[in-house]
């Protein structure tokens, strides 16, 4: 395996930031406990917050030279903060982190652990729990989870988080992929590896607020299934196949029936069903279409996934 760059680092931590000016400080003294004495570097990738955490972490920078700070021009997605994170990382193991504390840093010398002593190239995490979060929510996830299993090849641990240790070799494996729309939990199954589960308790953010609204999982949950299948296009097919074998055999009851039963004029009721019906099922599948469309159309584009103001 060549590497890009050399490792200088033993453990790269990256941690991908959104309006954290509250969090970080609390993130930072916490994964300081359990990393202080390992050869480390702290990669804080400032996704345009409109707070002051690129401040914060310039002031926690001040008495720690190993925290590295990329800021964004603007917000472009915590997928395209891991992202820049993984490039900028220089460890031979690399660890993504939520700045939030949700992902605990008690785990880091265990995984630290695993990926020297075991044949493992990495540790992932997942909540065994989904305690404090909203009922509603955590019943849409876990039918995404069910539902993009049944579609996808390789697998994704329902409850599984982005808070995973890898060995260099995953990392490369990673950055190699050079989409455009990047949906981490697929990727890191989509690159194989020896992978070991962690599972832990839920724990509720230390400060701060969510950035996931309802509507920005829900695009999160499409980009996961048109990142990684084109079923949705195989079962349009399906679909399609079955309403017109359906309109052949309603085709001949008809032409039966007005041959031998005569044809008054009759069923405006089931015409009007039948036509929105099947012109909802129609615009349905153009707009299935059209996802892959417009995908296929944004990595044509080649544009780079963010773009760095300043780093520091
Ligand atoms: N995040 C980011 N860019 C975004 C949204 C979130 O970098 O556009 C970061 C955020 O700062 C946090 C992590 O991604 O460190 C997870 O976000 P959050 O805790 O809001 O998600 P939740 O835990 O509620 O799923
Ligand atoms: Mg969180």
């Amino acid at each position: 395996m060549v590497y890009n760059r050399d490792m200088e680092k033993k453990l790269s931590i990256i941690v991908p930031c959104f309006n954290e000016e509250a969090a970080l400080p609390y993130f930072y003294a916490e994964v300081k406990k359990y990393v202080g004495t390992i050869d480390h570097e702290i990669i804080v990738v400032d996704d345009g917050s409109k707070d002051d955490t690129v401040g914060t972490a310039l002031k926690l920078k001040e008495d720690d030279p190993n925290i590295v700070i990329i800021s964004f021009s603007r917000n472009f997605g915590k997928e395209a903060a891991i992202l820049a994170g993984l490039k900028e990382a220089k460890g031979e193991l690399v660890v993504l982190m939520d700045a939030d504390l949700q992902d605990p840093p008690k785990l880091l010398p265990q995984m630290i652990a695993i990926l020297e002593t075991q044949a493992y190239d990495s540790v992932a995490t997942y909540r065994v729990s989904r305690k404090g979060e909203p009922k509603i929510r955590s019943f849409f996830a876990r039918m995404f989870y069910k539902l993009i299993n049944r579609m996808i090849d390789v697998e994704i641990v329902d409850g599984a988080r982005d808070y995973r240790m890898m060995k260099r070799e995953m990392v490369e494996a990673i950055l190699s992929l050079g989409e455009y729309h990047r949906f981490s939990k697929g990727i890191f199954a989509w690159v194989g590896f020896k992978t070991k589960y962690l599972e832990f308790e839920n724990v509720e953010r230390v400060a701060g607020e969510t950035k996931w609204s309802f509507w920005k999982l829900f695009k999160y949950a499409i980009d996961g299934i048109v990142g990684f299948t084109t079923a949705p296009l195989r079962i349009a097919t399906f679909v399609g196949a079955i309403i017109s074998l359906f309109g052949f055999v309603y085709m001949l009851y008809i032409a039966f029936k007005a041959i031998f039963f005569g044809d008054p004029v009759a069923g405006f009721p089931s015409l009007v069903v039948i036509i929105t019906l099947i012109g909802g099922i129609e615009l349905l599948i153009l707009g299935i279409i059209g996802e892959y469309l417009a995908r296929t159309y944004m990595e044509t584009k080649k544009r780079p996934v963010y773009i760095i103001r300043k780093r520091y």
